[in-house]
Formats: C-alpha cells, structure tokens, sequence
C-alpha cells in the first residue's frame, strides 16, 4: 500500500514485474521446445447422447507434461502460445495428431467418433486455415466426418464475408463446426443464421447452478429452444452431478461432457472406454461394465 512508504512499495512492484517476466520469457522458450521436444499431448474428454447413453464423441484438450513443471494447463500456455505465435505450429499439431490418433483406431477396426478440436481465434484468422486443414484431413487418410473444429463467437464478429466462405469451405471438406463457450462471447445473434455452424456447446457457467439458478436454468433451456429451432445440436458442457443432468435431458438437451461422465482422459484410457462400450445409463450412472 502507498502508505507504508513509496520506496518500499515501489521496489516490491519492480521485483514482481521482472518475476514475471523472467518467468514469463522462460514459459516462452520452454514452449518453443515444447513441440519438437514431444511434450505436448491431447487428453480426450468423451461426449454422450443423452438420450442413447453412448458415446457420440470426443474432444481433443491439449496438455504440456514439461520434465520439471509437471503437467501444465492449457490455461497458463494457450494465451501466451496466442501472443507469440506458437498458437500456428501448435494448432496444427493438434490436429495433426487428433486424425493420426483416429486413422490408428481405424486401422485397428475400432469405431471411432468424430473428435473435436479447438481452434483459436487467432488460427480462425489465419490466410491458410483451410488449406492446412484440408491437407492435414489428406494426410491423415480419415474422412472429414470425423474432424470437429470448436471456435468461439468471437471468431466469428470479424470480417462477415471471409467467415462464411471460410465456414462453408471448411464444411464442404466434411469438417463439422461448433461454437464453443456459447453464450459467453460478444455476441451478434444473426451470425447464427448466416454461418454454416452444426452445434452449439452451452457454456459451463450456465449449467454449474441450472438446478439452483432459475435464470441460468432460463438461458440454457432457451439456448436449446432456439438451436432446435435453427436445426443445430446441443451439447452442455462441464456437467458435474446427476440433477444438472436430468435437468438437461428432461428440457431436450441433446448431449453432455462432463465430470459427471468422465474428466479428460489419456487416450489409453479413451481407448479403453470406446472398447468396452462405456454407456450412460439410464439413471444416470456411467456404466463401467461394458454391457450394450
Ligand atoms: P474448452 O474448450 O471450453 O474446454 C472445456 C474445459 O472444461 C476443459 O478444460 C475441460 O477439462 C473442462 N471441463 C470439462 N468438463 C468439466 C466439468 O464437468 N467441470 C469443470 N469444472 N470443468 C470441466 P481444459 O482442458 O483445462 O482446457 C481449458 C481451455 O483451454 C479449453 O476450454 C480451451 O479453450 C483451451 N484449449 C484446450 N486445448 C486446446 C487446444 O488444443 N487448442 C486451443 N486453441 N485451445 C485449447
Ligand atoms: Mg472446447
Ligand atoms: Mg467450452
Ligand atoms: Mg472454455
């Protein structure tokens, strides 16, 4: 506080700046050895039906397993990846290693679903998003069906005519598109109309108090209420307990991912869900056995 002395106050602000720029810069360069070193991994956080129970679907999260900072968030490095450019080699990394992972699960005669990658604001922009895409979907060997770009709303509040050619490029290649965090971006409403957009994923902060929350509750069955109405899928996000999830099947919500499933897990562990026909039941409970 500046009453205890400017000198003093001063001096600690100083020392906190470089801390955090020391450590910040030191982030950086471990990032930028990040991919080349292979420290970066996908988690993959399954999706229900949750009218079916099944799983209908993954999504690819990033991870950074650094040998002395441990397993570190995307929280921490996805912003910093965003300033400095790493976001572009990252970006197609994941993707790269999502259709590798389920050109594998293919080729081993495994079912797979379709796995949904995050894109970036910052890669939505980029001048060769669908031409990478389009040659990674290629180089993979997998159909387009099976790749899902998740994209924030503020990917889509720029430039109108380039985002609809691009959406519609990216859909003509088979890709499905999602718009993540729905309801939480600077939101224009009529985007939703004029972009070629398959799904919308209600933000995780509405549906924490839907059981409690008669507003939140309200926002969300009216999320659903209009996306059914535009012809797009529901998925909710960030379910945790058995009342949200009741709630969410009983007002027509059509999917989930959630703790209350399964948290993101590694893909062996994914692997090991998708070959025991891991369920939703009906009560709600995952179903660990196997049955079909
Ligand atoms: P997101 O895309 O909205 O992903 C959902 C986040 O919610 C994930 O956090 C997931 O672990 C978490 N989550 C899932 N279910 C629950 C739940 O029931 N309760 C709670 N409290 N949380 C739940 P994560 O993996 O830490 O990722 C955070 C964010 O980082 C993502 O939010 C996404 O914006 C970004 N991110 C992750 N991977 C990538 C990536 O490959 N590329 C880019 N550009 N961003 C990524
Ligand atoms: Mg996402
Ligand atoms: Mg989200
Ligand atoms: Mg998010």
């Amino acid at each position: 506080r500046a009453k205890k002395g400017g000198g003093n106050t001063f001096r600690f602000y100083n020392e906190g700046m470089n801390t955090s720029s020391v450590e910040r810069l030191n982030l950086e360069t471990r990032l930028r050895h990040a991919v080349d070193n292979g420290e970066l991994l996908l988690y993959y956080q399954p999706q229900v039906n949750l009218h079916s129970g099944e799983i209908i679907g993954a999504e690819a999260l990033i991870r950074w397993q650094h040998p002395e900072m441990g397993l570190v968030s995307p929280l921490k490095f996805i912003p910093l990846a965003e300033e400095t450019g790493l976001i572009f080699p990252i970006g197609e990394w994941v993707m790269r290693t999502a259709c590798a992972q389920i050109k594998a699960w293919q080729d081993g005669g495994m079912m797979t679903p379709p796995v949904a990658v995050n894109l970036s604001a910052h890669q939505f922009r980029q001048r060769h998003l669908v031409k990478m895409t389009t040659g990674v979907l290629l180089d993979s060997g997998i159909d387009g069906r099976y790749l899902e770009l998740e994209m924030t709303e503020s990917a889509m509040m720029e430039d109108t005519d380039r985002v609809i050619r691009v959406l519609r490029e990216l859909k003509e290649a088979g890709m499905t598109i999602s718009i993540d965090d729905f309801g939480t971006g600077y939101s224009s409403l009529s985007y939703l109309k004029q972009f070629a957009i398959d799904k919308l994923k209600v933000d995780q902060s509405f549906v924490r108090e839907i059981t409690r929350d008669p507003k939140d509750a309200a926002i969300v069955v009216a999320i659903i209420t209009m996306a059914h109405s535009l012809g797009l899928n529901v998925i909710a996000e960030g379910v945790e307990t058995e009342g949200q999830l009741e709630y969410l099947r009983s007002h027509g919500c059509d999917e989930m991912q959630g703790y209350f499933f399964s948290r993101p897990v590694p893909v062996g562990d994914f692997e090991q869900m998708l070959r025991s026909g891991r369920k939703l039941t009906l009560n709600g409970q995952a179903d660990e056995s196997g049955r079909r």
